[in-house]
């Protein structure tokens, strides 16, 4: 400790918000360089290298095979998938001295793509797995949390080639058993969880989440198994309803009814409905939402929303699953429409729109000069009947039948998942909780190797197309997601398999014999094949050195101090605080053994 090169620090850095973050500051494992931009420091890089050990080791024995691509990479390839642009303003983008455009890596698909085209062109080639560890790119809109969410960061990232669809379900089932192991060694409890492939492309596609309060990512499960991101979740839609003998809708004046509360009020009062049902409520109406999308290559497009007036719609889930409705595939941008949006569009009546395709001012899902995208939530199914907007002023329809009276462009899984909603498995209900992205499996298909044109030779001597998947860890997220998991209010305390040293030697209080003692403790802790931190530093009192070592988080700590006139060295253990009196001649002995033991 006397030459270690470290500070520990008494106060929390101002930015640090989680745990993680301030511990892993306060304890020299990371000191910030620049937002979201860290520098390793040697206790924090040996934690480091630990996680990416056990990553390598597992990889490995799905025979994936490790290579090293640059950082800084041409535009070419990433114009020919348009992830170029597609990236939008993540991706940092530089030029060299003449002016060609470059990028720093974000991820690395079209790299992997085009080196398996520049070296394998047979079917016999394949299956094949090829992986790196390497640090990546991404100008985050809120680097935040430390390690968590950074600009630059380390990722394990492997991408399988496949020559058909079951060769690529192998691929995936062997990354996903591999990402299993690697966090069950880390000792992180991580849940996998369906997902959306977003911009990716791609279909099936599996988060590895680690629940914590402080996650960014929501995600719901049921008592029966059943888990999946938000973006992911999918409604389970009634059945059809036969609406022949459905009585005609009807349009009533509603004046001053622009929110779903003062409609519903206004309809129990103009026309309440009796039987069973009761009076109407929020469910019964149809709230059609306006938002704006910019798409990839920058032009706002409006799209119209219809869910029931007791949903909200989720921007992050219409994100994620509006792709296949949009001319362009990429990044886009999603906000409600505002008053200009609205102004361009002038049969939308605000606070009165709806579905018409049987209505005088029909406007949405019709043919003719207002053609607007129109999009439902699934529980709008043939057959259900609405209260909605009539497209004028003050007016609104009642009973407008789904099938019969309108129509729409498709359905979209758009509206807040919320806990008790029904799981999709009929696993039963949801509950939601919190989680940090540790990792993500995707199956990409053909995406890149159809843009990049990446073929072999099958059996018959015919050219087909490569199929990919695409597998991340984050790495250094995984540090921080180990210090969240495993720290308490005195300092980090770090699973054995990952611990940056094995025992923390300290020598406290004054006497030769004391440091003589624990200078021989630590070598021959060491010379036993630990790795030991050894705190010889001669003028710092007992409480600091207790309370570094504490901080830093060594699983073991031996402390030899005022015992050893009675002959023993006290052992402590950082997570359960308990210490025992080691005769020093057994100490070695004992500690080799709870090491190895664990
Ligand atoms: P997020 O939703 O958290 O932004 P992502 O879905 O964009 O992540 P992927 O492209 O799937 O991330 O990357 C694979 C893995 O890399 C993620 O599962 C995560 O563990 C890690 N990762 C992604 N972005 C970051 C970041 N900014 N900082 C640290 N790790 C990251
Ligand atoms: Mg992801």
């Amino acid at each position: 400790m006397s030459q270690l090169f470290l500070r520990t620090l008494r106060e929390d850095p101002v930015d640090a918000e989680v745990a993680s973050h301030k511990l892993l500051v306060r304890a020299g494992y990371i000191r910030r360089a620049a937002p979201g931009i860290y520098t390793w420091l040697p206790l924090g890089l040996s934690v480091l290298r630990k996680v990416e050990e056990i990553i390598r080791q597992e990889m490995s024995a799905i025979g994936a095979q490790e290579v090293h691509f640059p950082a800084l990479l041409p535009r070419e390839p990433y114009e020919a998938t348009n992830r170029w642009t597609e990236y939008g303003e993540g991706l940092f983008r530089l030029q060299d001295r003449k002016g060609a455009d470059y990028l720093l890596a974000p991820t690395h698909e079209e790299m992997f793509t085009l080196l398996v085209k520049d070296l394998f062109s047979s079917y016999k080639d394949l299956p094949l797995s090829l992986y790196q560890i390497q640090n990546k790119y991404r100008d985050e809109a809120r680097p935040r949390a430390g390690l968590l969410r950074g600009r630059e960061f380390i990722m394990k990232d492997s991408y399988s080639f496949d020559i058909d669809e079951a060769g690529l379900d192998a691929s995936y089932a062997a990354h996903r058993g591999a990402y299993l192991k690697i966090f069950a060694r880390l000792g992180l409890e991580v849940l996998p969880v369906s997902a959306t492939a977003g911009a990716m492309g791609g279909s099936k596609s599996e988060e590895f989440l680690f629940p914590t309060e402080i996650g960014e990512d929501t995600f719901v499960r049921s008592a029966g198994g059943y888990a999946a991101n938000v973006e992911a979740v999918t409604t389970v839609v009634p059945a059809e309803i036969d609406f022949s003998a459905a009585p005609a809708a009807r349009v009533l004046d509603t004046p001053d009814t622009p929110t779903i509360e003062t409609l519903v009020d206004a309809a129990n009062q103009l026309a309440p409905r009796t039987g069973d049902d009761g009076p109407w409520t929020a469910a019964d109406t149809l709230k059609n939402v306006v938002l704006a999308v910019t798409l990839p290559t920058g032009e706002r497009q409006i799209v119209v929303i219809g869910v029931p007036g007791d949903r909200a719609v989720d921007l992050k889930r219409v994100e994620a699953n509006i792709g296949s409705y949009l001319p362009i595939a990429g990044e886009i941008g999603l906000e409600a429409a505002n008053e200009a949006d609205l102004k361009k569009q002038s049969l939308l009546v605000k606070g009165y729109i709806g579905p018409g395709q049987s209505l005088d001012a029909a406007v949405l899902g019709s043919e003719g000069a207002a053609k607007l995208l129109y999009l439902v939530d699934p529980r709008i199914v043939a057959g259900t009947s609405w209260i909605t907007g009539a497209n004028a002023a003050g007016q609104h329809v009642f009973g407008l039948v789904a099938g019969r009276d309108f129509s729409w462009d498709g359905t979209i899984e758009c509206t807040d998942v919320r806990a008790g909603d029904p799981a999709p498995d009929g696993s039963g209900p949801l509950e939601t909780a919190r989680g940090i992205e540790m990792g993500h499996i995707f199956q990409l298909g053909r995406k890149y190797a159809e843009a990049l044109e990446l073929k072999v030779l099958d059996q018959n001597g015919k050219q087909v197309t490569v199929t990919m998947g695409s597998y991340g860890v984050g790495v250094t997220r995984a540090v921080a997601a180990l210090a969240e998991a495993n720290h308490d209010d005195k300092g980090l305390i770090w699973p054995r398999a990952v611990a940056p040293a094995d025992i923390h030697v300290v020598a406290v209080g004054r006497g030769e014999e004391i440091f003589a003692t624990a200078a021989q403790l630590a070598e021959d802790l060491s010379a036993a094949g630990l790795n030991v931190i050894y705190d010889d530093r001669p003028k710092v009192s007992p409480g600091v050195k207790f309370g570094d070592a504490e901080l830093l988080g060594v699983p073991t700590i031996l402390a030899v101090g005022r015992g050893l006139a009675d002959g023993v060295v006290e052992i402590k253990d950082r997570r359960s605080g308990e210490a025992e009196n080691i005769a020093v001649d057994k100490a070695v002995d004992y500690v080799v053994s709870a090491v190895r033991g664990q």
